[in-house]
């Protein structure tokens, strides 16, 4: 059977993407994390009038001199005042983001003048340039600019900016997802250790990757290696269906894996077997009438994390509407060798060092899939094309964790 190559099933997988979730109205500090929904415009020009970028003296540039004219002071302008005009001739006293008076045209530092008892003494006109030191309305944003775009991830400073123009709430999407962990073996955290058992590790991986992406709304379900039972489940699922579900192990080709086989029966598989190490049996689909997104990943934990972060997230990011649903891979150099061509695009787990003022990538010796201890020394991924050998030096592709996940 041939392979997908893990590019084609991308462009697949995307091809299929559409808004998922509903859009939720949330004040900003629940919004942060968030997939802004609708584009956010500026309620306010911001800042809203010239200002003072110091402490210090407003006046009309026009009133310098030599350096030996002193000035009343006839305005005080603290931040969060509306002066009235400046007379011809006076100065304001001015502070730090306060509105500059009208009349006035320049700003000087304190430290640039000499105070009297009332009065001020400004430097020559010849070293100060006319409109000094005003930071001028509408530098940041104008009234009805769109400052954020659908599809944006709503981090600390997008909260920041949203604030600044006056907007106190946000159109979040909202996904509810579904994480299936499959398997007889499987033990819950907290359990006692049995014979014949493993923890289950791929359950919470998935969770903490949706939510480390922003995805909170996260169920987790066991499933039984037991056809009769999965399909129960399935359809439980679809009583209430979630907006995607996000599933691991029961996908490969052992007689013990059901879940491709009841997502046959329940709706439809799209593709699965892809051209990816680790993660070949790969699956997605969609299941009951409304076509509910379907991905099955493999059992193997690293495959999990290689499949998620290539594939599933890239195919949420479209959905969402964010770009580029990949971040540009660095080119860095392979400190290693990979000497047998494979068939597969391989995803390795590597580290960037730093070595002789040059970026290098080191791999972790243990490449098993079932391992996830190589995943947390590793820093991010190094892909190896398919048929490729690669040599000391050669530069590679390579996707920091951070990039992926950000
Ligand atoms: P499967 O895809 O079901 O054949 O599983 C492949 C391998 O992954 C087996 O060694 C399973 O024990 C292991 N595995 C499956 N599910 C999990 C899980 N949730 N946590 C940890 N390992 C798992
Ligand atoms: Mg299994």
């Amino acid at each position: 059977m041939t392979l997908i190559p893990v590019d084609q099933a991308r462009e697949r997988l995307l091809a299929t993407a559409r808004p998922l979730g509903r859009v939720v109205r949330e004040p900003l500090e629940q919004a942060l994390g968030g997939w802004l929904a609708e584009p956010v415009a500026a309620r306010v020009t911001v800042p809203p009038h010239d200002n003072s970028a110091v402490d210090g003296i407003a006046l009309r540039w026009a009133d310098l001199g030599d350096g030996t004219v002193t000035l009343p002071i006839t305005l005080r302008v603290p931040a969060g005042d509306a002066p009235g005009e400046l007379a011809p001739g006076g100065a304001a006293r001015i502070f730090t983001g306060a509105p500059v008076p009208a009349g006035a045209d320049t700003v000087l530092m304190q430290e640039d003048c000499v105070f009297g008892d009332g009065t001020v003494t400004p430097p020559a006109a010849d070293g100060v340039r006319a409109g000094q030191n005003i930071r001028p309305a509408g530098q940041d944003s104008r009234q009805g600019d769109v400052v954020l775009e659908a599809g944006e991830r709503l981090t600390p400073m997008a909260i920041g900016l949203a604030a600044s123009v006056g907007v106190a709430e946000l159109p979040v999407r909202r996904l509810r997802v579904t994480v299936i962990s499959s398997g007889d073996e499987l033990l819950p955290p907290g359990a006692p250790a049995a014979p014949g058992k493993i923890y289950n590790s791929n359950g919470p991986l998935m969770a903490g990757l949706l939510r480390q992406s922003g995805f909170s709304q996260v169920t987790s379900l066991w499933l039984p290696d037991d056809r009769a039972r999965t399909r129960e489940q399935l359809d439980a699922l679809l009583a209430d269906p979630p907006d995607l579900v996000l599933a691991s192990g029961g996908v490969s080709v052992g007689e013990e894996d059901h879940l491709r086989a009841a997502l046959e029966e329940r709706g439809d598989l799209d593709f699965w077997r892809l051209a990816i190490k680790p993660g070949k049996p790969f699956t997605f689909g969609r299941l009951g009438d409304a076509g509910l997104p379907f991905f099955g990943l493999p059992g193997n934990p690293s495959a999990v994390l290689v499949c998620y972060l290539t594939l599933v997230l890239p195919y949420l990011r479209r959905c969402l509407g964010a770009a580029p649903v990949l971040p540009v891979p660095q080119r860095v150099l392979a400190d290693f060798t990979v000497t047998r061509p494979g068939p597969r695009q391989e995803y390795l787990r590597v580290r960037r060092v730093e070595r002789d003022g040059q970026a290098w990538l080191q791999r972790h010796p243990n490449q098993s899939s079932g391992m996830l201890s190589s995943a947390v020394w590793a820093e991010g991924l190094a892909v190896v094309p398919v048929d490729r050998t690669v040599a000391v030096g050669e530069p590679l592709d390579y996707y920091a964790f951070a990039d992926l996940l950000a």
